[in-house]
């Protein structure tokens, strides 16, 4: 591979800055402060941990996660949405930046800020030669993915190989890393980053920093503050389980809160799927996801039918059910499928209950069979005919019958059945710190000058309410490189090659 390596890196003082490569414990206090100081080890950190030191700034990363668990959420992602107006090898077709506003327009139901979510939409059409110079590849979808061949490019290796290939990267740059560091405070006088204090106690100064450490889904407490009791008396997060990192506690989020930062966003707004029950409530990943939905009915803990599972495609309608799901008693429920539905949806890591009849299968799920099969007899009587087509919104429908099933209802009458449980499975949290184009951090409307924020922590600009698959690496991509090529330039610092691409992004 060829390596990127700019004028500003190539003319740095070995004296002014000492790279440590190595095993990333290695922060030598001789070597002084850092220009810029990063805090997390994602996709976000990472663009702009490299975009700083290509701008020959000195950088810090502090990771709280040990190396072998670095990069956060994003080492589970496999995709990042991306404009295009013409065909762009793995990408099909064009998805130009109207149809891309178009769509996030809609999942967002207008809780967006259209400068900003124009910002990342144009960023994408123009970041991907810079990451393929830091080591990132991609391939076309595979056939479970095909829907989206022409709006997201796959990273081969998915989001493991992209975190690895940009750490290789930042090491070979001199940037340093700092794993089992994670940050419990920073000082900020009238808006001004001063350094960060570690779990430790170790003050960490820096000219300028980048927060890139996430959202608080991770933090089990703070999301059953933010969910509360419902009518139920039940507490719904207690049934939460977190599809990514750990690591993603919000610590800093929270401090940032009570530190007067402005911010954005309603702390119940996730990106939430229904995934398999039986997933660990930590990075248990994309392979946990329950695909089926669509192809047969989902009941819940009392055998009723609660929502339209053929209401619109999958991949549009994936990110509802985990919401739906918490809204159930005991934020549970079942994907009841027959054998038609074999062999058409992504497998799941977990293998369905099977039984030969539906009674049985609700026998071994632990549910009533009456009620059960009441739903069932009613809704497979509903089933209108029509001509099955999973790749279109066809016309296979139910009639008179409450929630409706719109497309590819087929009655569920051909054993062996199959059940898969699911709960709510929350992959990232929206509420974050208020930004500009500039990422800068705001307090009472004022952007500080030398405290940027990127990725989850800032994506409820964006993102208000909903999701379009790819589009959170697509945020965070585009505000890491835009935090680190600000923060570099806050610390004096300017990017030898990047103030085109900038202005092209913000002019477009
Ligand atoms: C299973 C799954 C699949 C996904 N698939 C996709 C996909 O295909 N496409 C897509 O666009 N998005 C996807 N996402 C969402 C995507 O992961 C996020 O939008 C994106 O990775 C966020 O990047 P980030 O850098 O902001 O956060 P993260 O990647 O989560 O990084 C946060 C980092 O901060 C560190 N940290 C946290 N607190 C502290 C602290 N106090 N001090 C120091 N460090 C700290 C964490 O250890 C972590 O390294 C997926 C998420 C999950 C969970």
């Amino acid at each position: 591979m060829k390596f990127y390596f700019p004028q500003a890196i190539k003319n740095m003082s070995s004296k002014t800055w000492r790279c440590c490569a190595g095993n990333g414990r290695g922060w030598m206090a001789s070597s002084g402060e850092p220009d810029v100081l990063v805090i997390g080890g994602g996709n976000a950190a990472l663009c702009a941990a490299l975009m700083a030191r290509e701008a020959g700034a000195s950088v810090l990363m502090l990771e709280s996660a040990p190396r072998a668990w670095r990069g956060g959420n994003s080492m589970h992602v496999r995709n990042l949405r991306c404009m295009h107006d013409e065909p762009q090898d793995v990408l099909v077709e064009a998805y130009p930046e109207q149809e891309f506003w178009q769509d996030l327009l809609k999942v967002t139901g207008g809780l967006t800020s259209e400068s900003l979510a124009r910002l990342v939409i144009r960023h994408s059409s123009r970041c991907r030669p810079w990451m393929r110079r830091h080591g990132v590849h991609f391939q076309p979808p595979l056939s479970g993915a095909l829907h989206v061949a022409r709006t997201n490019a796959f990273f081969m290796g998915g989001g493991k190989a992209l975190v690895n290939a940009y750490y290789r990267s930042a090491q070979n740059l001199g940037v340093q890393v700092r794993y089992e560091t994670p940050v419990r405070s920073l000082e900020i006088v009238d808006g001004r980053f001063g350094a960060a204090i570690t779990e430790t106690g170790e003050r960490i100064t820096a000219k300028s920093c980048v927060l890139a450490c996430g959202g608080f889904e991770s933090n089990l407490g703070w999301q059953r503050e933010a969910w509360g009791q419902n009518e139920r008396g039940e507490w719904p997060a207690e049934n939460f389980l977190i599809r990514g990192t750990r690591y993603n506690q919000g610590v800093l989020l929270r401090f940032m809160i009570d530190a007067g930062a402005d911010t954005i966003g309603d702390p119940t707004q996730a990106h939430c799927v229904a995934i398999d029950a039986r997933a660990p409530l930590y990075d248990g990943g994309i392979c946990t996801r329950i695909d089926c939905v669509s192809l047969g009915v989902v009941v819940n803990r009392d055998g009723q039918r609660f929502y339209d599972e053929g209401e619109d495609f999958w991949p549009k309608r994936y990110a509802i059910w985990g919401r739906l799901v918490a809204q159930q008693p005991g934020q549970t429920a079942w994907s009841i499928i027959d054998r038609k539905a074999v062999g058409r949806f992504m497998p799941p890591v977990f293998e369905g209950t099977r039984a030969d009849t539906l009674e049985d299968l609700a026998q071994k799920i632990g549910l009533d069979p009456a009620p059960f099969m009441d739903t069932m007899h009613a809704y497979n009587a509903a089933c209108r005919g029509g001509t099955f087509d999973h790749t279109t919104l066809d016309d296979c429908r139910t009639d008179g019958l409450s929630p409706a099933k719109t497309h590819w209802a087929l009655p569920i009458n051909a054993p062996p059945f199959y059940a898969y449980p699911l709960r709510p499975g929350i992959t990232f949290t929206y509420l974050g710190m208020r930004t500009d184009h500039t990422a800068a951090v705001h307090f009472g409307g004022a952007p500080s000058a030398n405290l940027f924020a990127a990725g989850e922590m800032m994506a409820g600009n964006v993102l208000g309410k909903g999701y379009t698959a790819g589009v959170g690496m697509s945020i965070g991509t585009a505000f890491g490189r835009i935090a680190g090529v600000n923060a570099a330039q806050s610390a004096g610092f300017t990017h030898p090659e990047f103030k085109e691409e900038f202005a092209y992004a913000a002019a477009h």
